[in-house]
């Protein structure tokens, strides 16, 4: 039976900045065939879930949410629905043979055809496309950006890196950079579209390796350099890192390159080096402090950010005191932590000694009261000082608008006479764990 094609559009994403980076490309390949936003989001023509995949209970999660969508095989007349992201790349067909409701089955590096695979559907066919090609969807995307005053740059994707414990290398395929040319016209389209920050994303996105424009083999600190020199650009920021891929050139650049933050989110999920080899992290405790020791050193007032996982397979009590130990001896601006888990196909899965979830929950209790105390900490430090604001969303409040400092931090400002895109100087007059509140002195930047 065929079908109406759809006119309206929801892109629901879950997990990291790269699905975020993936919705809003959706977006603009739905935009430019003539699609818009659904005013109501319950009551959009294609409902689109942009799926993550690195905690178990996702998969589950998006079962429920496509029966939330209150479409079953006796009444068909609901949305279209299509599943992206690493949900569909590691369910693949299955979910379709679960949830029969499902029109459009597309992996994170296949959207790009999702035009033809909504026509495909339309003419009352079911689509799947879990082809891994590398960078295929980049050249085929709309070229002009619609952005935010902080925008997203995918700048390479997936990972060879193969830690235990880790889909990601199974869902978003091998290591793959996209070109020089590529990223610096991609970023020129996102200052025209208004981006006075631009965060550049990768799975690990310090792994970016290129050619510039002269031929000359090139870093991510090369990459951030160039951006550093279009006119335009405040900011720039970089996530997210392995220590194996931190150059000395990466860290230098934290040290002279103005327009590059001083915040470094560098995962370390374990403080202990039996963990740290089960898990195939290949850095080891004491070389991931010398790294944070070497940014501090050009860079005193750098923020420093971490992952963390606890209740990996065979972590003792002492090997947990050891994370403790290395989160104390850091002094994290802010933090991830997560609970160990298991991920079918992975190799720590299948590993003895799993923990027990009340284990678990006590160690991830423990771990996060200290990072919240630090957290607090880094924060307090700020009251009283002024610092540069680049307003980016309303808040609650009338007036009031919500930016980031230059170390990350959320900061709410009562702004009646400022709009989203300016950078204001911004006295600091109060610090909570997770924000500050601070009052406009002056404009720094138009
Ligand atoms: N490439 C980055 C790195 O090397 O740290 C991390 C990217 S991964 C998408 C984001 C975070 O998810 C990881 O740093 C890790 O803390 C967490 N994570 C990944 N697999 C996990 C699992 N099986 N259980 C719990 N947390 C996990
Ligand atoms: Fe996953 Fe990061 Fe390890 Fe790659 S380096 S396997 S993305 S945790």
């Amino acid at each position: 039976m065929s079908k109406n094609l759809p006119k309206t559009y929801t892109i629901k994403n879950y997990g990291c900045q790269m699905n975020v980076y993936d919705g809003e490309r959706m977006a603009e390949l739905f935009d430019a065939q003539g699609m818009t936003p659904a005013d109501d989001k319950n009551d959009a023509d294609i409902v689109v879930l942009n799926t993550c995949h690195i905690r178990e209970k996702a998969a589950e999660k998006v079962y429920s949410e496509i029966g939330r969508l209150g479409k079953t095989s006796r009444n068909p007349g609901g949305p279209m629905i299509a599943v992206a992201g690493c949900v569909a790349q590691a369910e693949g067909s299955e979910i379709s043979r679960r949830a029969p409701t499902v029109d459009i089955v597309v992996g994170p590096q296949a959207y790009h055809n999702l035009p033809q695979m909504i026509a495909d559907v339309a003419d009352g066919k079911r689509a799947v496309d879990l082809d891994l090609p590398g960078l295929d969807k980049f050249s085929q995307l709309p070229q002009k950006r619609k952005t935010g005053a902080s925008a997203f740059l995918t700048v390479q994707e997936g990972c060879d890196k193969f830690c235990t414990y880790c889909v990601v290398p199974y869902t978003r395929g091998a290591e793959v950079s996209r070109s020089w040319n590529a990223l610096i016209d991609e970023a020129k389209a996102l200052i025209d579209g208004g981006a006075k920050e631009i965060t550049l994303l990768g799975q690990n996105v310090n792994a970016w390796t290129g050619e510039d424009d002269t031929g000359r083999a090139q870093g991510l600190d090369g990459l951030i350099r160039a951006l550093d020199r279009l006119n335009g650009l405040n900011r720039i920021r970089y996530m997210t890192s392995h220590p194996n891929d931190m150059t000395e050139g990466l860290i230098a650049a934290h040290g002279d390159v103005e327009s590059l933050m001083p915040f470094l989110h560098l995962p370390v999920q374990s403080g202990s080096d039996r963990i740290l080899k089960a898990m195939n992290r290949s850095h080891s405790r004491d070389s991931y402090l010398k790294i944070l020791d070497r940014a501090r050193t050009v860079r005193p007032d750098i923020a420093l950010s971490g992952d963390f996982i606890v209740g990996f397979p065979g972590e003792s009590d002492a090997d947990f005191a050891d994370t403790l130990s290395l989160v104390r001896a850091v002094g994290y601006a802010q933090a991830f932590s997560f609970k160990y888990s298991p991920r079918p196909g992975t190799p720590a899965a299948d590993m003895d000694a799993q923990i027990s979830t009340d284990i678990m929950d006590d160690r991830l209790q423990q771990l996060q009261s200290q990072l919240v105390a630090d957290q607090s900490a880094f924060n307090s430090k700020s009251l009283g000082q002024t610092c540069e604001v680049l307003l980016e969303r309303p808040g609650k409040f009338g007036n009031q608008l919500i930016g980031k400092s230059p170390w990350m931090q959320s900061v709410h400002v009562l702004a009646p006479d400022l709009t989203i895109g300016d950078i204001v100087e911004v006295e600091i007059t109060d610090s909570g764990p997770l924000s500050l509140k601070g009052e406009p002195t002056m404009r720094a930047a138009a």
